[in-house]
């Protein structure tokens, strides 16, 4: 960002009409690691229009299980109609490695030549937990940009599925036909989050797709009844990303929850609670960054607690209080 950026609340009303570059822009600047674009990126964030129409749809799978060629086939039909469509990607392996499971090579590359789609790589570098909370961010962005579908897609590799399904309306998990009888070591925590389970590739083997889908459903019947689903929820589908069969039947099936979530008020009350964890964690961020980047505080509670003077807990409540 250079200081030709326009002022944050210019860059508001570019995203609010809908101007891609103010967007990818606005995006830049919540991403960006530096403490002193901080205030406009708030300021920003601040000016957005409160606008929470979108279905937020978060999905995750292991790498190469065919996410990217889910979206773009599901996104290609949803911009057929005329909806827009924007994707947004958490990449665990770029927050520790500088590298990315997702990928540099371009990802839906037909989807992103559409002008109803949006398409944004993941933000490379930081802290898992750090990219988690820019993601936020960029969702309330594409939301205010006028979006219907925001996407936040992850690598399934662990804890980022669970901060993916707390930013999300409906959680979807694709998954390839699995060989063995093994459920692919999909944790406990993310299965409890699913509530699509998309057995992907079934054009490859049909009979495994099928036995796969049978295991994964005895295995969420185990799991729970959850009071905020309609009858035939959670559910396993086979789809093949690659011929589109069983596409309609997956995206008629989110839809169909969101809509009754939102008509039974569950949506509102998840992203009551949602938000109310957003900020939890950006007050326990903030406090955190507060301690580090403030030295005179930092050092003297720092000398008074090593040098056993003041109790860790006393010496935190100070720090808090000043
Ligand atoms: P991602 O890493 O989960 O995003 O996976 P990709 O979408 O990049 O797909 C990984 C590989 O699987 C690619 O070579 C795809 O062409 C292939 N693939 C994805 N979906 C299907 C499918 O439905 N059927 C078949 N046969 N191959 C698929």
């Amino acid at each position: 960002m250079s200081g030709m950026d326009p002022d944050p609340l210019t860059l508001a009303r570019g995203v609010a009409s809908g101007d891609r570059r103010a967007l990818a822009r606005a995006i830049t600047l919540v991403e960006s690691a530096r403490e002193d674009h901080r205030p406009r990126a708030e300021a920003l964030l601040a000016a957005l229009p409160a606008t929470e129409g979108a279905l937020r749809l978060g999905l995750s799978g292991t790498p190469g299980a065919g996410k990217s060629t889910l979206i773009e086939a599901i996104g290609m039909r949803l911009v057929g109609e005329g909806t827009r469509v924007a994707v947004l990607a958490v990449d665990p392996s770029s927050a520790r490695s500088g590298g990315s499971i997702l990928g540099d090579r371009t990802r839906m590359e037909q989807l992103s030549r559409e002008p109803l789609a949006f398409i944004r790589p993941s933000p490379a570098g930081g802290q898992l937990g750090g990219v988690a909370r820019r993601t936020r961010e960029a969702v309330a962005l594409c939301e205010a940009a006028g979006f219907d579908v925001v996407i936040v897609e992850t690598v399934g590799v662990g804890q980022s599925e669970t901060l993916v399904a707390d930013m999300t309306d409906i959680f979807a998990l694709v998954l390839a036909p699995h060989g063995g009888d093994d459920l692919q070591g999909v944790k406990r925590g993310v299965m409890e989050a699913a509530d699509l389970i998309l057995v992907n590739k079934a054009d490859r083997d049909a009979a495994a797709a099928t036995v796969t889908q049978g295991d994964y459903a005895a295995a969420l019947r185990l799991m729970r009844p959850r009071p905020q689903d309609p009858e035939g929820f959670p559910c396993v589908l086979t789809v093949s990303a690659l011929t589109g069969a069983g596409l309609p039947e997956a995206w008629d099936a989110i839809a169909r929850l969101w809509a009754w979530r939102r008509d039974t008020g569950h949506l509102a009350r998840v992203r009551r609670d949602q938000r109310l964890r957003w900020f939890e964690e950006e007050f326990l961020a903030q406090a955190l960054a507060r301690l580090h980047g403030d030295a005179r505080l930092t050092s003297e509670l720092r000398a008074e607690v090593e040098a056993g003077r003041l109790s860790p807990p006393e010496a935190a409540r100070r720090a808090l209080a000043s």
